[in-house]
């Protein structure tokens, strides 16, 4: 038996979105809700003896947060004159640098998490533009080229939450996975799925178009956790 509950709860989630998408910023909107948003923080540019945590700590913001958005997903990678967007901050702060301890040691670096094993890639192709922030613009997703009608299949195993047309997304899929990840397949060509039907993983759900706010065909791809927009490539296999 469907949850009617759930299926309302999810209408109405949609409508917030199509509400909020189509009257421009008069309310506050998370930007998680956006295929991209202005979003508000500061570069800061990496000093000698400057770690990742380091400089979360310094700022007081989660560090898994900041890599996802910088896409930093070895901390090793950090440079000295690397700049990395701290969401959130309204100043550039003075990050204490390591002083190493007399036998020389180095800070013991605490790693970034990436949670591959539940999400395969929905289509084969290069990513053009990656999750993250540009020009004070967020990208909530990864797009992905493909030629139009390439299939569109299922991240994970779950049920079509949303069918629709929204503005900016254009034709899209929302497919909620569970209680607390949800996937967003956005500028679809065709839909191939209906609002409540279970899939599986690898089912085809679509295909890929060009609709919405779009420069060409591409899946705009978003992996959700509790509706915050995360880095799908730290969710995805290393290739395609
Ligand atoms: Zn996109």
């Amino acid at each position: 038996m469907p949850d009617g509950t759930a299926r309302i709860r999810w209408a109405g989630w949609a409508l917030a979105v199509l509400l909020l998408a189509s009257c421009g910023g008069k309310r506050p909107v998370p930007y998680e809700l956006r295929p991209s948003e202005r979003i508000r923080g500061v570069y800061h540019t990496v000093e000698r003896g400057q770690t990742l945590w380091r400089i979360c700590k310094a700022y007081g913001v989660d560090m898994q947060t900041v890599a996802e958005v910088n896409n930093i997903r070895d901390v090793t990678q950090i440079r000295v004159g690397q700049r990395i967007f701290i969401p959130g901050a309204t100043r550039v702060l003075k990050v204490e640098p390591y002083r190493p301890s007399p036998d020389g040691r180095p800070e013991p670096l605490r790693p970034v998490q990436t949670f591959e094993g539940t999400f395969i890639w929905p289509v084969h192709g290069s990513v053009t533009s990656s999750f993250g922030v540009r020009n004070g613009i967020k990208h909530s997703g990864i797009d992905i080229a493909a030629p139009k009608g390439t299939p569109v299949r299922a991240s994970a195993a779950g049920e079509v939450a949303y069918r629709g047309t929204l503005r900016g997304y254009g034709k899209i899929l929302i497919l909620k996975h569970s209680s607390v990840y949800t996937t967003v397949y956005a500028h679809l060509g065709s839909w191939e799925v209906r609002e409540g039907q279970k899939v599986r993983q690898g089912q085809i759900i679509g295909t890929v178009g060009n609709t919405g706010r779009s420069s060409g065909p591409h899946l705009h791809f978003e992996i959700r956790k509790r509706n915050k927009a995360r880095n799908p490539l730290f969710f995805l296999s290393r290739r395609p």
